[in-house]
């Protein structure tokens, strides 16, 4: 990529495109196109299409897509699998029609099966049953990598994918029933903390191991495989290191300096029991996660205190 070229990040509001965003204009990238979904509905296949024809992008970096947590992704379940299908249908689409270089497209670690031998390597995609809470979204994802295939060996198209393990970072959504776990634990905790209040109620059993990357860390990445990756493989994104839920959350607790207790609620689900990715394909590329996880959650902590208005 030339730092001229035009390069579209979309869903530069969320917190991967704003990531994305960063890190390109860090790199000297001066020629960025971005639309919020008000100006443009990424549903509405004719709007694509006519931005497309309108804008010409040289390069696409699809980051927009409906995303939550384990609650959310379990309730809106139409939601999820429809808004996801159509973004990336229509994205990667156009960017065929309308000649674009290279595209990049986002999916998770929730595409490989729930049961699936951990480390989690590329090849482990579509060998086995999904995770319930989440099969809608990564049925989603699934068709967004194949789309990415399919465009490639039929049209020759350069579209690569990236498999991100959960992220967390500036701009994470703080909304108890639609967030992640680790900005749910940031708010619980300060909330309870501010409040005097004694116990903090936290899903599940605390036994589900999970792998976090910080969304700058993962932006690099992406930036990275956009310069020199252009193969069919999808890669994995993370730091190939993973948590139990309950130490996250005795880690998130001391971060933010919450002195009560935590009260597990078995009635809330656990999801999938473990998702850790092998990331050696992407060490062997050259490229390895530089923020380590506490000092990720308290630089996340310092970004929610200063922005708590608008996120909550
Ligand atoms: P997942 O990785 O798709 O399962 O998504 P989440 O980040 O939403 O949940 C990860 C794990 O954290 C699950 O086992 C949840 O039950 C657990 N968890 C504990 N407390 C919370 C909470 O307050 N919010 C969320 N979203 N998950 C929580």
């Amino acid at each position: 990529m030339n730092q001229d070229a035009k390069i579209y990040v979309a869903g530069h509001r969320g917190m991967v495109g704003s990531a994305l965003v960063r890190n390109l204009q860090r790199r000297g990238y001066q020629n960025l196109v971005t639309r919020t979904s008000a100006e443009l509905d990424l549903r509405n296949q004719a709007a694509v299409a006519d931005f497309f024809a309108d804008q010409r992008p040289d390069y696409v970096l699809l980051a927009a897509a409906k995303v939550g947590g384990i609650w959310a992704n379990n309730r809106y379940r139409a939601d999820f699998l429809y808004d996801n299908l159509l973004i990336e249908a229509n994205i990667i689409h156009s960017a065929y029609q309308f000649g674009v270089q290279k595209l990049l497209f986002l999916g998770s670690s929730c595409i490989y099966p729930k049961l699936a031998p951990q480390p989690l390597k590329e090849d482990y995609l579509l060998s086995g049953y999904l995770e319930a809470t989440n099969e809608p979204y990564a049925i989603a994802k699934i068709a967004g990598i194949k789309l990415c295939e399919a465009y490639r060996s039929q049209y020759g198209c350069n579209f690569i994918s990236a498999m991100p393990t959960n992220l967390y970072g500036p701009n994470d959504n703080y909304d108890l029933n639609g967030s992640h776990v680790l900005p749910a634990l940031i708010r619980k905790f300060h909330e309870a903390k501010l409040h005097g209040e004694p116990v903090v109620e936290v899903w599940g059993t605390g036994s589900p191991r999970r792998e976090f990357l910080h969304a700058d860390d993962l932006a690099d990445a992406c930036v990275f495989l956009m310069e020199g990756y252009n193969e069919e493989l999808f890669v994995n994104i993370g730091t190939g290191q993973d948590v139990t839920i309950r130490e996250l959350a005795e880690l998130v607790k001391q971060t933010v300096g919450f002195e009560g207790e935590l009260r597990w609620n078995p009635d809330k689900p656990d999801g999938t029991p473990r998702k850790l990715m092998d990331v050696s394909r992407l060490h062997h590329l050259g490229w390895q996660h530089r923020i380590d996880l506490s000092a990720g959650i308290a630089a996340t902590y310092q970004d929610f205190l200063a922005n708590q208005e608008v996120y909550v």
